[in-house]
């Protein structure tokens, strides 16, 4: 077991929410409208995908399965890397085991920029978190990078992929990743359930998907 973006995220929220993630993942109930919420975030995904033209993607998924199969993608990216492809679409890198995938790396004269594509209207504070710990993984993986851009939906749907730049700010967080990833890699781990009193986030910045469980609601 180790660290991803959404792990990352979800434990700096709260400790719990990672732990039950990893040991008790029957118990989320994600509501409907976050769902499809969801699942039209994947669609805008694969849509931006093609912004720069021609790409080439990484996902490769267990036999038989819709789950990514890492080791797989961190080879096929590798490949990509060495053979200088131009725009590399779900890049994965791992350091230590902590793993992320981007969105969409294009090469650059020095190296790579790269993009988080959400399908929201404005940049939000957490969506800045996420290049962050994008910006962690791939700099630890002595990956050069530029600029860091997120892609939001903009109000022309004829062209709604609008890149907006995040670069210093992503960078920024740097330390902040490296003085907590250990120690939730460390948290998720241990068998007994942490402990942490149900509070303010529970619902920010998102909405938790083990309210009912922590708060003692019957589903
Ligand atoms: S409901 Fe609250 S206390 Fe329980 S896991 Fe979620 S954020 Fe943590």
């Amino acid at each position: 077991m180790a660290i991803t973006k959404t792990d990352f995220m979800r434990g700096m929220q709260c400790p719990k929410m990672l732990w039950l993630d990893k040991h008790k993942p029957g118990l989320k109930v994600i509501p409907p409208e976050i769902q499809a919420r969801l699942d039209a975030g994947n669609d805008f995904g694969d849509l931006a995908m093609g912004m720069f033209g021609p790409y080439e993607e990484m996902t490769v998924y267990l036999p038989g399965t819709t789950i990514p199969d890492k080791a797989a993608m961190l080879k096929r990216t590798q490949d990509h890397l060495a053979a200088g492809t131009p725009v590399i679409c779900e890049a994965a890198f791992s350091n230590y085991n902590n793993y992320c995938a981007v969105d969409i790396l294009r090469k650059t004269e020095s190296g790579y920029d790269f993009y988080e594509v959400k399908n929201a209207p404005e940049v939000y504070p957490q969506f800045v978190k996420d290049t962050g710990f994008q910006y962690y993984i791939m700099a630890r993986c002595g990956i050069n990078i530029g600029k860091i851009f997120i892609v939001i939906h903009g109000p022309d749907e004829n062209n709604p992929f609008v890149p907006v730049e995040v670069t210093m700010q992503a960078k920024s967080y740097y330390k902040w990743i490296n003085d907590h990833i250990w120690d939730l890699n460390r948290m998720q781990k241990q068998a007994e359930e942490v402990d942490t009193e149900p509070g303010e986030q529970c619902s920010t910045p998102y909405e938790c998907w083990y309210y009912g469980y922590c708060h003692g609601r019957k589903e």
